[in-house]
């Protein structure tokens, strides 16, 4: 899919700056945000391709956006067929939004006993969001629905979420720490409508 529509991707980062201006309460941020992230996802027309490429080793995080307070990011998350994230969790609230193909999801909490599902598995599509955070959940492992085709979903998390220091757990619940990085860092994403008036591109 080409990229008509640029601009989707600066309008959501406006329109997200702007609710993290006006609230820091968590519940306001990830009901307002999924509103925004689900009208940014429901339009497949801006993803630029090099944010969009699968890789046959593992699943992919593109950095789209940072916001230059810290205060959140924006990342491409690139599922080639069958991969899956391991268990793992955020520490900070999550978006994501499906923007194409589909996402299995299940949800884990940490007991005496090692990991427990909570609730059942489910299955995001295209223009769907769902939540994390440590307040409403936040250990999850998302796999591509698909074993013979690329799925991407775009992730929205409250801090530089590449630097952020988290963990994976195993089967016995046992966390191990990490710290995600990011496949690659572009130079800013965000619509340059100086250009696009000067050349005619867009409005
Ligand atoms: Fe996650």
């Amino acid at each position: 899919m080409s990229q008509h529509c640029p601009h989707r991707l600066s309008d959501f980062v406006a329109d997200l700056s702007a609710l993290l201006d006006r609230t820091r309460d968590e519940a306001a941020i990830l009901r307002e945000g999924a509103a925004l992230l689900a009208d940014l996802v429901g339009q497949d027309d801006w993803l630029p391709e090099a944010q969009s490429q699968p890789d046959p080793a593992r699943y992919q995080q593109y950095l789209l956006h940072r916001d230059p307070a810290g205060r959140f990011s924006v990342v491409s998350f690139v599922w080639g067929p069958g991969q899956a994230t391991p268990v793992h969790d955020h520490t900070v609230w999550g978006l994501v939004g499906v923007l194409r193909g589909a996402e299995i999801s299940q949800a884990y909490v940490r007991s005496e006993d090692g990991l427990k599902a909570a609730g059942s598995v489910h299955r995001l599509e295209p223009g769907q969001v769902e939540a994390v955070s440590p307040t409403i959940g936040d250990i999850h492992r998302v796999a591509n629905a698909f074993d013979d085709r690329t799925s991407i979903s775009i992730h929205v998390y409250g801090a530089d979420i590449g630097a952020v220091r988290r963990s994976t757990y195993d089967a016995d619940g046992r966390p191990k720490t990490f710290i995600s990085g990011y496949a690659d860092v572009p130079p800013p994403l965000l619509f340059d409508r100086a250009s696009a008036l000067a050349y005619g591109a867009a409005e």
